[in-house]
């Protein structure tokens, strides 16, 4: 049996290559057609091992978070972190974000996942408070994905949450995309607003590389604006290298924003962001993400830095 471009001597292959070419076709968008082709088969045999791995590794609690220091530029001081997830396979070890928040944000196990990562980092950053490693203004700032914000219960599970571990609400910072805002925006608006009115911060990542208009900007209750890190990196000792950074910080700051750089890599870039008045940044200049023992003892070393220069 001869179809398409493939030999079949079996009429269920070939329903199964037609349906993942169908599958193809649609996610492509309407009226779309798609030949099959074998690389599709072990696309979706690779996605099906996936989805199954993820389902077992949420059962199993495997995800890690790491926290990455934001810092306040002038004086290198840590004033909060980052949370970033990690995932520790059973065989095939630490895989980073990008190669399975995507999949999990289409398949819906984000809603699982994220879940798992906001109690871990509020776990940690209560510890952290107890302990008295950190004020009152360090903040613990964690990714929420399109698919999180738009639960119906994202409120009450942030407040239990935050309830439970004991930390100061003001202490934890939401960052969202400006496309996971702008996408749902009369819902989303409420959430917002509800955040903000319990104490919690929010920020708003990557800013620069969505489609945010300045007049739905104005209005949102945000705190703050993380310029994406592809502007910070391509600046150099030019003054068009900066781009478009000065109107972003300029922007944050008529509207009483804090401005966070991602990805300083460069003592350079630190010397330009500073003389455009940008107050917060992260990068690997200061620090990697690292594990939560590791950010306890950085805590540790900056309190006792701090008390003898006090
Ligand atoms: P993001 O939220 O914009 O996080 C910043 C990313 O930039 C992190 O990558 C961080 O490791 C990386 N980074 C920081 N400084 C530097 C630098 O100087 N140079 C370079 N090259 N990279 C730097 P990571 O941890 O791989 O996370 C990637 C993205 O995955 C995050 O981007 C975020 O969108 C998503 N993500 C991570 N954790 C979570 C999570 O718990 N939930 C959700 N929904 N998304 C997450
Ligand atoms: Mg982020
Ligand atoms: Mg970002």
């Amino acid at each position: 049996m001869v179809w398409g471009h493939q030999d079949y001597d079996n009429a269920e292959y070939l329903l199964r290559d037609a349906d993942t070419a169908m599958y193809r076709a649609k996610a492509s968008g309407k009226a779309q057609y798609r030949w099959f082709e074998p690389a599709m088969h072990n696309r979706a045999l690779h996605l099906f091992q996936l989805e199954s791995d993820l389902r077992k590794a949420v059962k199993r609690h495997e995800f890690k978070v790491y926290y990455q220091p934001i810092v306040s530029l002038r004086h290198r001081q840590i004033v909060g972190f980052e949370a970033l997830v990690r995932w520790w396979h059973p065989s095939r070890g630490f895989i980073t974000p990008e190669n399975f928040i995507p999949f999990a944000e289409e398949t819906g196990l984000i809603l699982e996942i994220g879940e798992q990562v906001l109690w871990q980092a509020c776990e940690h950053l209560a510890q952290w408070q107890q302990a008295g490693l950190v004020s009152t203004d360090f903040t613990m700032s964690v990714n929420l994905s399109p698919r999180q914000l738009l639960q119906p219960n994202i409120l009450n599970q942030v407040h239990q949450i935050v309830e439970t571990t004991g930390i100061l609400p003001q202490s934890l910072r939401l960052e969202l995309t400006e496309s996971a805002i702008i996408e749902n925006r009369t819902f989303v608006d409420d959430v917002l607003r509800s955040f903000r009115q319990r104490g919690i911060q929010l920020s708003i990542d990557d800013f620069g590389t969505g489609y945010s208009s300045l007049s739905y900007l104005h209005i949102l209750p945000a705190n703050c604006l993380k310029v994406d890190r592809s502007f910070v990196q391509s600046i150099n000792a030019s003054e068009e290298s900066l781009g478009i950074v000065p109107l972003i910080v300029n922007i944050a700051h008529t509207m009483n924003m804090q401005v966070i750089a991602e990805g300083i890599e460069t003592e350079l870039q630190l010397k330009q962001l500073k003389s455009l008045n940008c107050e917060y940044g992260q990068g690997f200049l200061f620090y990697q993400p690292i594990a939560a023992e590791d950010a306890l003892q950085v805590l540790q070393r900056q309190a006792v830095m701090v008390a003898q220069s006090g």
